[in-house]
């Protein structure tokens, strides 16, 4: 089987000389759950645009899901993002005048998804992650834990490969970040890819496996 995520050689160099990543090579494979962990300034958030494929490398392959994203163009690209990876981030990005159920039902919309299955599987993702109960909540009627939760469920929806989630955590109390580990774990059990993007060593240290990064290498 393909891995999901696989960095051969991956160097990147901004202009000006520096270079953010420096030849590394790792993969992670289906069903994993593991997390890219290092100090402020080691690479992190480069990593997450360069498998996110939100950037390209300056040497080195990035496959996602087996397809080499040099050898794709940006509209092919656009495409495999979209439909391959599920994005998380530190400030949930919901949409304000929408509920729970819009926001994951909209996640769907450039999917070619007909209005009544994207509702359907909106709802199905909410319940994945206990949000059932929550489907006609505005944002600001949410604690920040649903809040994410629901960031979750719309990354779900569209049933992407990898799960990739930057900081997940970062903007919650440590019980509200614990339910959302808990349920990336449970994800993770239920078969889904997941990649975690932190600074912090004890969340990745509670996760399976940790991807270490300092100063732009992967240390271990
Ligand atoms: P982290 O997310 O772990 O804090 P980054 O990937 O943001 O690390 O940064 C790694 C290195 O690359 C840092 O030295 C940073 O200053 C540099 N860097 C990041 N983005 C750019 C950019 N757009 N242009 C130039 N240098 C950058």
């Amino acid at each position: 089987m393909t891995a999901v995520v696989e960095l051969d050689g991956v160097t990147k160099a901004y202009p000006g000389g520096v270079i953010a990543v420096r030849d590394v090579s790792v993969s992670v494979e289906h069903g994993e759950l593991a997390a890219i962990v290092g100090p402020s300034g080691s690479g992190k958030s480069t990593m997450l645009h360069l498998i996110g494929t939100l950037d390209r490398p300056s040497a080195g392959i990035v496959r996602i899901d087996g397809h080499d994203v040099a050898a794709l163009s940006d509209r092919k690209v656009s495409a495999l993002r979209a439909r391959r990876i599920g994005f998380v981030f530190q400030q949930f990005h919901l949409a304000s005048g929408r509920t729970a159920w819009d926001n994951v039902a909209d996640g769907l919309l450039y999917m070619g998804i007909a209005h009544h299955e994207r509702r359907a599987r909106a709802r199905a993702a909410l319940d994945r992650v206990d949000l059932a109960d929550r489907l006609d909540h505005l944002p600001h009627e949410l604690s920040g834990g649903q809040r994410q939760r629901v960031a979750i469920a719309r990354a779900l929806a569209g049933e992407p490969a990898l799960l990739l989630a930057d900081e997940p955590t970062g903007n919650l109390d440590s019980a509200a970040g614990a339910a959302v580990l808990a349920l990336l774990r449970d994800l993770h059990a239920g078969g889904t890819t997941v990649l975690v993007i932190t600074h912090d060593r004890d969340i990745a240290a509670a996760l399976p496996r940790q991807i270490t990064m300092r100063d732009g290498e992967v240390v271990r």
